[in-house]
């Protein structure tokens, strides 16, 4: 039998061996970028390597989503290591896909090829027969919440309910039979520091905007028609005009833009549409500000006589500390990168959101952050410097926490668990969003 030290030390080993391949497979994605529930290549390529490994995993779930089971010597508890597939648009990124703008500016990339370095692990050391329990390599759709319209167009044929891939994975059950959930992200580290157990997210709730005016020429009869472009302008005007009611502390954030401004410069503009989030550090907080900004959309159109049609769809929820498993990775990063490179709380609030918020309502999760980017997230300066910090050092914490939490009975793994309080059950979750409809 080996000791936990031994198994740590095996897996870093067989990463490191799988070094090149594994960073191959990283620039492989990155090559060909996608977009949520359109990562077709790039769910075919994590497939395509779980197969070279001996592998049969399940496909095709929640669209483009992938799912490899790892049974355990024993079966105590499940550990998820999640990694997401799409990519970002910033059409003027140098790397950015020429005909659909997608490019790999937050990071996915080197998210799946890490999760890609486990399977890699997993493979050449044979190392579930010495844990007592199971893991489950995920890749995931969709993280990015964009191209709502499009979305929500696949939710109207049914073929989605949610607009992102963990909250689909939740819906559908994937996340039923798991008790922790494992993932990391690329970020732009402040000074000093090469990796963050964690920091916190905001919730949000999202809206498409549509303003239904009359068309009619724009020289000759515009007293005949109704603008809906003037409309969705005083909208925003109105939008901007809550602002000053929003408290520091719900961190609110409403950042609309227009889809849509008109067809033709000759034809009074009679549809215009509109997309926003509103986001916020609590619902409470994010259902108040919603209903302001909703306010506030709708006067627009009272003010030209335009018809203001509001959809409303679930967006996210503010992620969830678990501290005992925070208080785990900090072990483990601590002795991959030493202590003075690690940060055990990223200072400041997190402006940004994630549905990996969602499942930390569930079950306890975290997502720890991996330095190694220069230039902005979701920007066109956005550049992976460091693969060994982003791509391999993120899976060598990663396997070893889980390790950590399933070696010897799955002790640490199950007194997580049940020090952890889920915020919502399933049923709840599901109806919660459900009231936003
Ligand atoms: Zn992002
Ligand atoms: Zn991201």
């Amino acid at each position: 039998m080996k000791t936990k030290e031994e198994l740590k030390r095996m897996v870093c080993e067989a990463i490191d061996r799988r070094r090149d391949e594994i960073i191959a497979f990283a620039d492989d994605v990155a090559s060909e970028p996608e977009l949520g529930f359109k990562e077709l290549k790039t769910s075919a390529k994590f497939v395509r390597l779980l197969e070279s490994l001996g592998r049969t995993p399940r496909t095709g779930i929640a669209q483009t989503g992938v799912v490899d089971a790892y049974q355990g010597a024993g079966s105590e508890i499940r550990v998820a290591v999640m990694g997401e597939m799409d990519a970002i648009l910033v059409a003027d990124h140098p790397d950015a896909d020429k005909l659909t703008g997608a490019v790999h500016a937050c990071g996915h990339n080197a998210q799946l090829a890490s999760v890609a370095a486990i399977a890699y692990a997993l493979h050449d050391t044979g190392l579930m027969q010495y844990l007592d329990g199971d893991i489950v390599l995920m890749g995931l759709p969709a993280e990015e919440y964009v191209e709502i319209t499009y979305r929500n167009k696949l939710r109207e044929e049914g073929k989605l309910w949610f607009l992102s891939g963990k909250q689909e994975f939740i819906r559908l059950g994937e996340f039923d039979d798991i008790d922790i959930s494992v993932m990391q992200h690329s970020a732009v580290a402040e000074p000093g520091y090469k990796a963050g157990v964690t920091s916190v997210c905001t919730g949000f709730t999202a809206k498409l905007i549509n303003y239904k005016g009359k068309a009619a020429h724009a020289g000759a009869a515009p007293f005949d028609g109704v603008n809906a472009l003037n409309a969705a302008m005083l909208g925003l005007m109105a939008v901007h005009a809550q602002r000053e009611t929003f408290r520091d502390e719900d961190h609110i954030r409403v950042h609309p833009i227009i889809t849509k401004g008109g067809d033709i410069v000759n034809v009074v503009p009679a549809d215009v549409r509109l997309e926003t989030y509103v986001r916020g550090s609590n619902t409470d907080a994010i259902l108040n500000a919603s209903e302001k900004v909703n306010r506030a959309f709708r006067a627009g159109g009272d003010a030209v006589g335009a018809d203001c049609e509001i959809i409303e769809l679930p967006g996210y929820l503010p992620a969830v500390q678990c501290e005992a498993l925070n208080d785990l990775m900090y072990e483990e990063l601590k002795s991959l990168l030493g202590e003075n490179a690690v940060q055990r709380v990223c200072a400041g609030f997190g402006g940004g959101s994630t549905d990996q918020g969602d499942v930390s309502h569930l079950l306890p999760s975290i997502q720890s952050f991996f330095a190694g980017v220069e230039g902005g997230l979701h920007a066109n300066n956005f550049c992976m410097k460091d693969k060994d910090l982003t791509v391999l050092t993120a899976a060598k914490a990663m396997l070893c926490l889980v390790i950590e939490l399933l070696y010897d009975g799955a002790a640490a793994g199950r007194k997580v668990k049940e020090g952890f309080k889920p915020v919502l059950t399933k049923e709840e979750y599901l109806r919660q969003w459900g009231r936003l409809e």
